[in-house]
C-alpha cells in the first residue's frame, strides 16, 4: 500500500488556484477530474520482468494502484546441490537371479507372441 499511495497523499485533492503563484493543472486519465498537475503520477504495472514498468498513464493518487504481480516474473529458487556418491536404495538394486529371471521371461514371451 506504501507503494500505490506514495508521496504521502491517499485521496484526490482539488486543484489550487493562486494568481501569484500559478501552478498547472490537469485532468486525471482515471476518473477525468481536474487535478494539479504535479500531484499526477504515472501508472505502474508488470510486463513480465521483475521491475514495474510505467503504461504512460497520468492518475491521481486515489486512481493509482498496486501493480499486479501476476504479470511479474517469477523467481525459482536454484535447486540443491545434489549429494556426492549417491547409493542406490537396497530394494531397488536388481540382483543378477532377478535380471535373469526377468530376461528369460522376456524371451518366452517374444517366442510366444512370435517377435523372436
Ligand atoms: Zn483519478
Amino acid at each position: 500500500m506504501q507503494y500505490a499511495f506514495g508521496k504521502g497523499r491517499k485521496h484526490r485533492t482539488s486543484p489550487k488556484f493562486d494568481a501569484h503563484n500559478p501552478k498547472a493543472i490537469a485532468i486525471c486519465d482515471g476518473c477525468g477530474f481536474l487535478v494539479q498537475h504535479e500531484h499526477l503520477r504515472e501508472k505502474k504495472d508488470y510486463r513480465g520482468g521483475s521491475v514495474p514498468v510505467g503504461l504512460s498513464i497520468y492518475v491521481c493518487a486515489s486512481c493509482d494502484d498496486v501493480p499486479q504481480p501476476y504479470y511479474s516474473r517469477l523467481l525459482l529458487r536454484p535447486d540443491p546441490v545434489p549429494v556426492k556418491n549417491p547409493r542406490p536404495d537396497s530394494q531397488d538394486a536388481q540382483t543378477d537371479a532377478q535380471e535373469a529371471a526377468a530376461n528369460a521371461y522376456s524371451l518366452y514371451l517374444n517366442q510366444l507372441y512370435g517377435l523372436a
